[in-house]
């Protein structure tokens, strides 16, 4: 039963993010002003708001306007609340401190999830997402002691320096200033140690996804891709599992 709540807590929290990453491009508040219709600015009721469902009972389609709204928004909040659920269930510790720890990864996972949609969207790396979940990182890591101080500012130069190496070689052409505060937070939320597994994982899969992408002529060499959305992903499934990937991938040659 909890863990139904822990769901349907995380769904909501998945739809605030939704408003939030429409509101930040359209640069309006994301607190003040109601939800309207994107075609037809038709203020949307409190019963046609409900987070996943009232998706399917309208079946995808504005009320007044009948115009389709976008899976984006019924397919945020789901993944946000198993997330949440995953991230949950992992800590089998009711302890005070167990419990912060699962807070801390569930406000990482919202600031993740906020940087790739908006990469995915408009292939762009906010500063407004990037630099809060900065603060948070560092606030929270160094409170309960999940990273060491001295893995937090080694992780963060490194991996925002291996960015800010590569533009300034490139002169700005093979990365923006964006990964480059992608690369620091990497290193502020994991630590060293573990934001560079991440970004291992960041490359290993842009790679697996861009040769797969090219295969199916979906894209074609010069497209440029939304490299965030992989830090984001990787960095998701480094806080999920820890240093086990790193170990099994260590013993293999043991
Ligand atoms: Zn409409």
């Amino acid at each position: 039963m909890f863990q139904f709540l822990v769901f349907v807590f995380g769904v909501c929290i998945g739809s605030f993010l939704n408003v939030a990453i429409f509101r930040v491009h359209e640069g309006r508040s994301v607190i003040k002003g109601r939800s309207k219709c994107k075609t037809c600015e038709e203020p949307i009721s409190a019963h046609d708001l409900i987070p996943v469902l009232s998706f399917f009972i309208l079946r995808g389609r504005c009320r007044k306007c009948k115009n389709v709204i976008s899976w984006q928004y019924p397919l945020v909040e789901f993944v946000t609340g198993i997330l949440f659920l995953l991230f949950y269930s992992k800590f089998n510790d009711s302890s005070i401190e167990g419990m912060y720890t699962i807070v801390r990864d569930w406000i990482f996972i919202a600031f993740l999830i906020l940087i790739f949609v908006y990469d995915l969207k408009h292939m762009y790396i906010l500063d407004r997402f990037t630099i809060p979940a900065m603060i948070v990182a560092i606030i929270f890591n160094l409170w309960l002691g999940t990273v060491p101080a001295m893995s937090l500012i080694t992780g963060a130069v490194v991996l925002g320096g291996f960015f800010y190496l590569q533009f300034v070689i490139s002169n700005g052409a093979w990365v923006g200033g964006g990964d480059i505060r992608m690369g620091a937070l990497m290193g502020l939320m994991l630590g060293l140690n573990q934001g560079l597994v991440a970004l291992f994982l960041a490359y290993l899969l842009g790679a697996i996804i861009g040769v797969m992408l090219l295969l199916t002529k979906r894209v074609d060499r010069k497209t440029p891709i939304a490299f965030g959305t992989f830090m984001a992903i990787g960095t998701a499934v480094i806080l999920f599992f820890g240093n086990a990937p790193l170990q099994w991938y260590l013993s293999l040659f043991v």
